[in-house]
Formats: C-alpha cells, structure tokens, sequence
C-alpha cells in the first residue's frame, strides 16, 4: 500500500522535524522565516507565488492603474522635496516588478524624476530578481540588495506593496495563567508540525497588553517594527518618503492573523513547509508608533480604496476605457472594483506614509 499524500513531506519540513526534535520547539517567527525566506527551500526560491497561475494576486497584477497612480504619488512627493538632483528610489519586495514597471511608465511625464532615481530593490528572492531584470531591464538600471541599509544614503523615496505582511510575526496564547508564547512543535506522533505552547512565561520586556482575556491572541513582529525604525532614521537623516500599502489593521490588534495561501485557496499553515504562501495582518498602529517614536512625520492609514479615489482613480480608468472594447471596458470596471471597493481590497488594505518632518502633507493623505 502506498501512504496517502498527506504523508509526504517537503526537504524543508523534514528538515525542520529533525531540529525540533533535536532542539524543541522554535517560535512561529522562526518558522515564517524559514518557510518563506530558506535560499534554498523556502516559498519565495521555490515556488510560482504572484499572478493568476501563481498562488496569490496582488494589486499591480489586478490593473496597471494601481502602479500608475503610486506612481503618481511618487512624482508629487519628489516635487515636494524640491526636485533633488539624485535620489534613491526604493521598493521592499517587488515581485514579478510590475508595479515597478508601471510606476515609471506614469513618472516618464516627468523625465527630471526618471533622470534622478537611482533604482534600489529589496529582494531576498533569486527567482523573482531574474523576473524583475527581464521586466525593467528596457525602462531602468535597478541595483539589487537584501538589507536596505547597505543602498548608498541619499533622499529617497520608499514603496512596499504586500511586503511587510511576509515579515516573520511571534503569537502569543493568553491562558488563564497568563500569556504564553505559541511555538511550533512537533504532533504527539513526531511525524509532523503542531503548534505547542511554551511552558513558561514569556519575558517581561515583551509588549504583551495586560488586559486581555483568556483565548485572546496577541501578534507581534519584531523583524517590521525593526525595519520601519530604520527607515524612518533614513529619511530623517537623508529626507523623503515611504509608503506602505499592505492588508492590516489598526487598533484592536488581537486575534490570530497567521495565514497560508496556496493556488488561490486557505492552506494549513504548517503543512508543506515552503509550498504555501505564509503571511500575518500588518499591525499598522505598531508600525506608526515605531516610525512616531523614531522621529518621523505619519500619516494615515487611509483605506485603499480611498487613496486610490483621492489619487484620481475614477478618471485614470476613464482614460484608459478610452476606445477600447465593450469587453476591455468592462475588464477594466471590474479591476477598479476589486482594488477600490470596500467589500473587496478597498478598506482590508491600507496606506501609511512615513515623511521626514520637513516635508508637506503627502497626496492622498487628507485630514479626515
Ligand atoms: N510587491 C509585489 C510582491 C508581493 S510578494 C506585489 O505587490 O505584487 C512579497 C515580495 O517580497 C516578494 O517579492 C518576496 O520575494 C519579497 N520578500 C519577502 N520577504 C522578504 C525579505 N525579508 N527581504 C526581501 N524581500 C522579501
């Protein structure tokens, strides 16, 4: 008799049985990590992610307006920090490279901007940096890093779609003994993962709230909270902007968010480590407590969908319907429903944006 699929097992999740067995438990950061990030095994080295034959769709898949219009941002928020003659501009996490592409196609109105940028992208992935040089190799010169802070200083201007949200995230279980950290273990068989919890408290230092109840759910992530009081020192020290634009609330930050993805449908986050699309809601409200307390100028977040409204998403698509077919026309009213509506990416996504101080309100970000 053969074994039934559900036996067989990724290199990576033998591998990661073995250490727990030999080492214990590891927390649900460390598993992210490596399910994501493993150079050799992990999701992003091994896997079709991105678009409609991938795992998941993100925005710049959905319609080429998202980029245009971020693009636009872009170009305002260059014009507010009085045109410098060089600046770095940066994306965390490009994927395939298509908002990329978009957003320099929309900046080509402005050739100073496209003179200007020195072109940086953040990304771990081998796979997907190939995707990213075939897509822009005809519109720019981008440069390639893994650590932001090795990109020369300069002003700079930030954007990261979906990027924060792969950020490995710690959980914690509030028990009627207090909280205790959620860990991956192994099933009391030993043959797969399970989730376990700590035997003892967690350290004090930790930002666990003290009022919750029992059952309640506490996530946070070290490695995003990290990389937003970086940034925010950057452009403080150097002046610009980020934009993050990412599925996330805040306030009322408990509950468990922890999700896999795999061909458009819910996966179990430990099954077929590296197979599935592992990703936690952004804590916006942490985020801009550690951009504030860094010293930086926030705004928002604003919902998506009112960004995009606010950034002239209603007369971009009319431009573009423009002479097109019943059918293309139609395609197009679609996209701008899934990215714009709020029953659809429209209020669950939101923008934040991180200035240095000196710099005016950026576009979009109105007072509510
Ligand atoms: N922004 C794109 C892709 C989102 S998927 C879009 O909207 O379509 C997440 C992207 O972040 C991928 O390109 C992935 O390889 C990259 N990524 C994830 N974690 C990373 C890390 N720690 N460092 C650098 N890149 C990372």
């Amino acid at each position: 008799m053969t074994e039934p699929a559900a036996a067989e097992k990724t290199p990576l999740e033998e591998r990661l049985i073995a250490l727990i067995k030999a080492n214990g438990p590891i927390t649900v950061a460390d598993y992210m990590e490596d399910a994501l990030g493993h150079p050799h095994d992990g999701y992003y080295s091994t896997e079709t992610a991105i678009g409609a034959d991938g795992d998941f769709t993100t925005a710049p898949e959905i319609s080429q307006i998202f980029g245009e219009l971020i693009g636009a941002w872009l170009v305002q928020s260059y014009l507010d920090m009085g045109e410098p003659k060089k600046f770095n501009l940066i994306e965390f996490g490009p994927g395939r490279g298509v908002m990329m592409a978009d957003i320099l196609r929309a900046a080509s109105l402005r050739p100073q901007f496209l003179n200007a940028a020195e072109i940086w992208l953040v990304e771990k992935s081998g796979r997907l940096r190939h995707e990213q040089r075939r897509r822009l190799e005809r519109l720019a010169a981008p440069r390639w890093t893994d650590d932001f802070h090795e990109i020369p200083p300069a002003p700079s201007l930030v954007v990261a779609n979906e990027f924060f949200d792969c950020l490995p995230i710690r959980q914690f279980d509030r028990l009627a003994a207090g909280w205790r950290e959620r860990l991956v273990g192994l099933s009391p068989d030993g043959t797969s993962l399970a989730f376990c919890t700590a035997p003892t408290p967690p350290l004090a230092s930790l930002p666990l709230p003290q009022e919750a109840a029992p059952g309640a759910v506490f996530e946070f992530s070290e490695a995003a909270e990290r990389l937003v009081a970086d940034l925010a020192a950057m452009l403080i020290r150097e002046g610009g902007r980020a934009l993050i634009i990412d599925y996330g609330h805040f306030g009322g930050g408990l509950g468990d968010t922890l999700q896999a993805v795999r061909r458009h449908a819910y996966w179990q986050p430990l099954a077929a480590a590296g197979k599935a699309d592992i990703t936690a809601h952004v804590d916006f409200e942490a985020l801009s407590r550690a951009a504030i307390n860094a010293g930086a100028a926030v705004w928002g977040p604003v919902a998506q969908g009112v960004l995009l409204d606010r950034l002239g998403l209603a007369a971009r698509a009319q431009r573009l319907s423009a002479g097109k077919s019943p059918t293309q026309v139609l395609e197009i009213e679609r996209a701008i429903r899934r990215l714009a509506a709020p029953e659809e990416m429209g209020e669950v996504f939101k923008a934040l944006a991180i200035c240095a101080p000196n710099l005016p309100r950026p576009a979009g970000f109105d007072p509510p």
